[in-house]
């Protein structure tokens, strides 16, 4: 499973998925042990949660998550917490040939020839004493998040909210999951989802390939609420137009958390370069328009950045 190399956000993923073989390199975790006083880093590979051990300084009123691999906890200014969850298993690269947008020479000046460092990530924020899920991960196509949630200590039926920020199998597969019975049923069965009306449109009605979208949203009709750009959804989230990766993708807001999505697939490169698109960006020019108005938002409100495909920890500032 280690070597299965997962593209982001391929249109034809669910159907191709098998076909997917692209360089990659076995699981390796990075060991880093930093921890500031409002945040738990736990990407070692102590796989076993330790719940006697305080996540975080309580003076700040922060976490109370049990550390656990690949995940990392942050507190923001409003006093919620945000905890970045690696779907993927392993390490993940972005291939150049991602990046057709870029330049040999911009490309060989990262002196990043295996690929840019990447994942594959969701985001559990607590707030007002629920759970927040910001997408859903992969599922039944790799995906950690069940594993991470229950080291965290979090029953995936205490999980109150989805918001997803687009449709791609990688950000909505983990919706689902067979049932004793082989049938598909709903991870999250207390969960109310919400999706931009723009992204459910364009999926339901006009991308092809999409059988497994309109499986996932049929599961979860009696549960689904579609919001349109610049709506206040609970807890105080507000959603944010980031079209152009896809035709509805969104960005949400929370306090000083910006949870961006599929903005950027290669953070070393697209930094600096918020003008090159990776190849998965349906509508390039729109996609480049939303990467440079959101990482300016984010850089004048000097909000924390939350990135579906940011390398780990997940975060950019
Ligand atoms: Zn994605």
């Amino acid at each position: 499973m280690n070597k299965l190399f997962i593209p982001f956000c391929s249109f034809a993923l669910a159907l191709t998925i098998a076909g997917c073989s692209d360089t990659k390199t076995p699981a390796k975790e990075t060991a880093t042990a930093e921890t500031a006083s409002t945040e738990t880093t736990a990407t070692t590979n102590t796989a076993v949660a330790e719940p006697e051990t305080p996540a975080a300084d309580a003076s700040t009123g922060s976490a109370s998550f049990a550390q656990a691999e690949g995940t990392k906890t942050i507190t923001l200014a409003n006093g919620a917490t945000v905890t970045w969850i690696q779907d993927n298993e392993g390490e993940k690269l972005n291939p150049r040939s991602l990046f057709s947008d870029a330049s040999d020479s911009l490309y060989n000046s990262l002196n990043m020839p295996d690929g840019i460092p990447a994942s594959v990530s969701t985001f559990l924020v607590k707030v007002d004493g629920k759970y927040i899920l910001f997408d859903a991960g992969l599922g039944a196509f790799g995906g950690q998040l069940q594993k991470r949630l229950a080291a965290l200590g979090v029953n995936a039926d205490s999980i109150g909210l989805v918001y997803l920020t687009h449709f791609h199998v990688d950000h909505i597969a983990g919706l689902v999951a067979k049932d004793e019975a082989g049938n598909d049923a709903k991870v999250f069965k207390n969960a109310a989802v919400y999706a931009g009306k723009v992204e459910y449109d364009a999926w339901m009605n006009d991308i092809p390939k999409n059988d497994l979208q309109k499986n996932i949203m049929g599961l979860y009709k009696d549960s689904l609420h579609l919001f349109a750009f610049g709506d206040t959804l609970p807890h105080g989230v507000v959603a944010m137009d980031a079209v152009g990766h896809t035709p509805g993708h969104t960005a949400f807001q929370l306090a000083n958390l910006l949870i961006v999505g599929d903005l950027m697939h290669g953070y070393a490169l697209q930094k600096d370069h918020p003008e090159i698109n990776s190849n998965y960006d349906m509508d390039k020019p729109k996609s480049a328009e939303s990467r440079k108005r959101i990482m300016q938002y984010a850089s004048d409100n000097k909000l924390l950045m939350a990135g579906m495909h940011l390398p780990p920890p997940g975060f950019a500032e």
